[in-house]
């Protein structure tokens, strides 16, 4: 019960965190400023074994969207865990790129060793001519 209930606050509080980065991080639209859409197709699984895979389409709202591309870990036992992966994609959209993919890690652990989920994303994006 209490492990559930610390489980419960860290979850509130990385949710929180994340929200005050979103919220500090300038704007998409401002740092990309001919971007016209952005869908990026996530896929997070199990290194090595690609087992759990778990797969799900964002499509960002460009005109709100802050320059931010960070994503929790799927694995609720993880702590500390998530990735980041606004520095590619960032790069891609500067570089006008239509189709790119980035991958990242997660940093978190999961029972006192390192958490071994990974993050795949497929991005694809418009630019207004
Ligand atoms: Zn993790």
């Amino acid at each position: 019960m209490m492990q559930r209930m610390r489980s419960w606050r860290e979850a509130a509080e990385r949710f929180d965190e994340r929200r005050r980065r979103e919220h500090l991080a300038p704007r998409l639209e401002s740092r990309s400023r001919d971007l016209a859409s952005l869908r990026l197709a996530i896929e997070e699984f199990h290194d090595g074994t690609r087992t759990g895979s778990v797969k799900h389409v964002r499509h960002v709202v460009v005109a709100s969207a802050p320059a931010l591309f960070a994503l929790p870990c799927g694995d609720a036992s993880c702590e500390g865990g998530g990735y980041d992966v606004t520095r590619p994609v960032m790069r891609a959209l500067r570089g006008h790129t239509e189709r790119f993919e980035a991958d990242a890690r997660c940093a978190g652990t999961t029972g006192g060793v390192p958490c071994r989920r990974m993050l795949h994303v497929v991005g694809t994006a418009t630019y207004r001519p």
